[in-house]
């Protein structure tokens, strides 16, 4: 069902901690500010982001191959992507209230733009605090946005190393032992998903902005001089990836970048947004890079990036194509699609469809609310629940666990026999459970269940012989 209302902030950020998707890291202590946990319904949702992502890109490609790299690296790696010294921005601190905020969006807020000096940034005139409304502000000031560490024993200038803030440069710094070890050819591309660190001046917007993050990039090479067709296949192929997975298209925009605003060595980047309830924002960046970050590694540490085309007999630094997506933001942008609240009929409906329900209104006569998650079932952290009827009946319980061990080797089942069956109910729908399987007295007699269908809560008849084909038909 199309969703007509957008729910706040606040309300999604609590069913997610009420029903165990996402946890202030270190909650007990007060929680650390930029950092989340991933409860038993959070990271089941994002794996299954990843293993889309993964299938798609990489399984799916003869072309694309995947890479782990660790997490520190050498420190050199940094100085030659750039990072070291010029990845931070400029920040500006209200010397009233002392919230500190990143100057270009702080500006953006109040609709003017960041001001470049020739030694760095000013504020335009006019910038207020916008929690105080004070304008006595800090000039902006470059701040690090890589976390330091040391290794080894001793913490002095020579041990220090970064967590790294993005996953592609343990692309390129693999380039060449790939490309030496898996038989590809260019066109080809390097895949990788995993963490990456930013010691963001101001993360905000629930999960949307945090210190810690994961990433799912791919590093596609090509000929030089073909990067404009590359770039607008992968736009293509990353679009219709999130539709697959369930947005629908006018959740999507693309943001295309203008030239002016390209870092040096690109030449195309487009991003990929969602409507979010605080707004269109970010959730993948596809750009065409040029040979600058192997170009850059090569210099750095003099080895070769080049590769030898053996049909041209000709030998050139590919150029990239990199799509680079957050799963923890595709993460927010599925749970924020996927919230409705509806009008059900009391005692579940007997097969009458929900309305979508009128923000702060009370429910009709004859009628309650049920919040529902309307994740595409490919998506859902669970795809089925299993209900015996009553849990005092051993020949109900027993039958029911037999259907249980039947499907939950294949997919995420839960397992429910507390409470009326419309409450039941009513809890899978609210953590997004596409189908429930509910055992009753008929089934002892002829081995049918009834499958209930979360969105329309449509109740169908069959036999449990036929239930993982049928399952098997709506999940693939
Ligand atoms: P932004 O402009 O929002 O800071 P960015 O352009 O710096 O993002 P990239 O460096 O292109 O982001 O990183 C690629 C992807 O990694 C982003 O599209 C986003 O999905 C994810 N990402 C980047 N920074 C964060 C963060 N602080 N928290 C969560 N995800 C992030």
């Amino acid at each position: 069902m199309k969703q007509t209302y957008k729910p706040s902030m606040d309300t999604i950020a609590s069913l997610c901690k009420r029903r165990g998707f996402i946890f202030q890291s270190s909650d007990i202590y007060g929680g650390i500010n930029g950092f989340w946990d991933y409860g038993p319904l959070g990271c089941e949702l994002k794996r299954n982001i990843r293993d889309a992502w993964w299938k798609n890109v990489v399984q799916s490609r003869e072309n694309v191959v995947g890479l782990d790299a660790s997490i520190i690296m050498h420190p050199k790696v940094w100085e030659a992507s750039g990072h070291v010294g010029g990845f931070s921005d400029p920040m500006v601190d209200c010397r009233s209230c002392k919230k500190r905020y990143k100057a270009d969006a702080l500006c953006e807020e109040q609709g003017k733009n960041l001001v470049r000096t020739a030694t760095g940034y000013a504020l335009p005139d006019g910038i207020k605090c916008s929690t105080c409304g004070s304008k006595d502000l800090t000039e902006p000031r470059a701040f690090d946005l890589m976390f330091k560490t040391h290794v080894g024993p001793v913490e002095d200038d020579s041990s220090v190393a970064y967590l790294r803030p993005e996953t592609a440069q343990g692309i390129f710094a693999q380039f060449a032992n790939v490309l030496a070890t898996a038989r590809q050819k260019v066109p080809f591309g390097i895949a990788q998903i995993g963490k990456a660190f930013r010691n963001e001046i101001n993360p905000r917007n629930y999960t949307f902005r945090s210190r810690e993050f994961e990433q799912m990039e791919l590093e596609f090479f090509i000929k030089p001089g073909t990067d404009k067709e590359w770039h607008d296949f992968w736009v293509k192929e990353r679009l219709a990836w999130y539709e697959q997975i369930g947005f629908p298209p006018e959740s999507l925009r693309l943001d295309v970048h203008p030239q002016e605003k390209l870092a040096h060595y690109a030449s195309a980047c487009v991003d990929i947004q969602y409507e979010f309830p605080f707004g269109a924002q970010e959730l993948e960046g596809i750009a065409a890079r040029g040979d600058f970050d192997l170009t850059q590694h090569q210099k750095f540490s003099g080895k070769s990036m080049e590769y030898f085309d053996q049909e041209t007999n000709e030998r050139f630094v590919p150029h990239v194509i990199e799509p680079s997506a957050g799963v923890d933001r595709i993460a927010l942008a599925i749970i924020c699609n996927a919230y409705r609240e509806e009008w059900v009929p009391k005692g579940d409906g007997n097969n009458k469809a929900p309305v979508e329900a009128e923000p702060g209104k009370q429910a009709p006569e004859g009628y309650e609310t049920r919040t529902v998650m309307q994740f595409d079932p490919k998506i859902a952290p669970v795809k089925v629940a299993v209900f015996p009827l009553l849990k005092n009946k051993p020949e109900l319980v027993e039958k029911a666990r037999s259907v249980f061990s039947k499907l939950s080797p294949i997919w995420p089942c839960f397992w429910d026999q507390v409470g009326a069956i419309g409450r039941r109910y009513r809890r899978q729908d609210e953590i997004g459970t596409p189908f429930g399987v509910t055992i009753d007295f008929q089934t002892v007699e002829d081995d049918t269940v009834t499958l209930r269908d979360r969105d329309s809560m449509q109740q169908t008849r069959l036999a449990i012989n036929d239930l993982p084909e049928k399952l098997r038909e709506i999940l693939a």
